[in-house]
């Protein structure tokens, strides 16, 4: 067993890095099996004028290329904010394993709440899910971000 190591630090510093191209900051990480590190975004729906470019399927795009696979089971998401409807049936597409999130979304998330999409009978597979992990650090930053906005 390799020992845990939250990979949340590395969802924040893109989720800033978003914040500065005036995205919604939120960052994602994605690691392999073996704990390596795939890929990582912030999101870019306003740079790609798309509507899809949310942090987790911009990552979950790259680790695909990456391992020339549509799939990624046993990897690990870290994201920073709790994934939209979109973002959650992406990652059941994917496969992806385990699932980390910081702050919940009570206005767009998917998993908690709404409709909840990995416990939807359509679901095709379910990741094991954990939240709050670094929550106050990544609400801060996204309250930051909208605070500035409305200033
Ligand atoms: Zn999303």
């Amino acid at each position: 067993m390799t020992r845990f190591k939250s990979h949340m630090d590395q969802a924040l510093e893109e989720a800033r890095a978003a914040a500065t191209r005036s995205e919604v900051p939120v960052g994602a990480v994605l690691v392999g099996p073996d704990g390596i590190v795939l890929a990582s975004a912030g999101n870019r729906t306003r740079e790609l004028i798309d509507p899809t470019g949310h942090a987790e399927i911009l990552a979950i795009r790259a680790a695909c290329q990456a391992l020339g696979s549509e799939r990624l089971p046993g990897c690990d998401l870290y994201v920073t904010l709790e994934p939209c409807p979109m973002c959650a049936s992406a990652i059941s597409q994917a496969r992806i394993a385990r699932v980390y999130y910081g702050a919940t979304d009570p206005k767009s998330g998917g998993v908690a709440q709404g409709p909840r999409v990995f416990d939807h009978p359509q679901s095709h597979h379910r990741p094991e899910v954990y939240d709050g992990i670094s929550a106050e650090a990544c609400e801060d930053l996204l309250k930051t971000f909208f605070q500035e906005k409305r200033s």
